[in-house]
This record gives C-alpha cells, sequence and structure tokens, in this order.
C-alpha cells in the first residue's frame, strides 16, 4: 500500500478561532444522535432543537446559518455554543479527504485554519488521520 504524503503525520490543534464555521453559504449535515446531544447541551427539547436551530434538505438535517454572514447558528462572538457537542462533520475538520488530497490542498486549507502548522500544535499521526477519515 503506498503511503500517503502525510505520512508522518500533520501539526494541527484548533485554537477555537471560529472561522470554518462561517465565510460561505453550505452544510453541517447532522445526525438524529447529534441532534439529541445538542439538545441536551442546550437543555431543550428535540423538537425545540429541529425548529430553532436545523433546516430539512432533501430528507436530511442541517444546521442554521445566519443570512448575509453565512455564520453558523452557533457561532457567537467567534466560539461555538456546542463546541463539545458539535457534530461530526465540524469535530474531524480539517481532516477531510478533500483537505488531503495532495499537500497543495491542505496549505491552501491552512489560509483559512490558523490551527493548522500552528507553532504549538502536537502532530497529529497517520492513525489519527485515518480515524478522522473514516469517521467522515
Ligand atoms: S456547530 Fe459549532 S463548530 Fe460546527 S459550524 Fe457551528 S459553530 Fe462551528
Ligand atoms: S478554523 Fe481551524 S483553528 Fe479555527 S475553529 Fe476551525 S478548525 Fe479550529
Amino acid at each position: 500500500m503506498t503511503k500517503p504524503w502525510y505520512n508522518k503525520g500533520l501539526r494541527f490543534a484548533c485554537t477555537e478561532c471560529g472561522k470554518c464555521c462561517t465565510g460561505e453559504p453550505g452544510y453541517v449535515w447532522i445526525s438524529q444522535r447529534e441532534i439529541e446531544e445538542m439538545a441536551e447541551t442546550l437543555q431543550i427539547s428535540v423538537k425545540e432543537f429541529i425548529q430553532q436551530y436545523t433546516r430539512e434538505v432533501d430528507g436530511n438535517f442541517s444546521l442554521r446559518e445566519f443570512p448575509r454572514t453565512y455564520d453558523c447558528i452557533f457561532l457567537r462572538d467567534g466560539k461555538c455554543l456546542v463546541y463539545k457537542a458539535r457534530p461530526k462533520q465540524c469535530r474531524t475538520f480539517p481532516f477531510w479527504p478533500e483537505n488531503l488530497d495532495s499537500k497543495d490542498a491542505w496549505e491552501k486549507c491552512a489560509n483559512r485554519c490558523e490551527g493548522i502548522n500552528h507553532e504549538h500544535a502536537p502532530v497529529i499521526p497517520l492513525s489519527k488521520i485515518r480515524e478522522n477519515l473514516e469517521e467522515m
């Protein structure tokens, strides 16, 4: 099996800057279990959560975003209101297939994500990167 270009791991630590939670329109897909976990974090019912914070797209749920800024509905003063219960899509960023496709793609992502190559960040080993990829 050929080794990926990030075989020796990648330096990353999330600073919780919130830049990946805004900027352009998009979808944060959420499962039923994630809905339940976030509702519990906010101490509201699942029904309320769905009404207030989600939109349905082709039978799937995504978090709402603010018009014009495209901030995620949970982004407040640059921080995530549900950080500990944030969805898999958020937890696995930036280790998404499109960002790991090539070194160039990773460096391009680093322009947006200050946690990549951060001076205080540890090197995330290949095994952990693969775990994230498999989760996605
Ligand atoms: S749920 Fe939190 S981490 Fe995910 S996009 Fe929204 S604000 Fe960002
Ligand atoms: S842009 Fe990077 S450092 Fe900032 S919140 Fe997102 S993952 Fe964390």
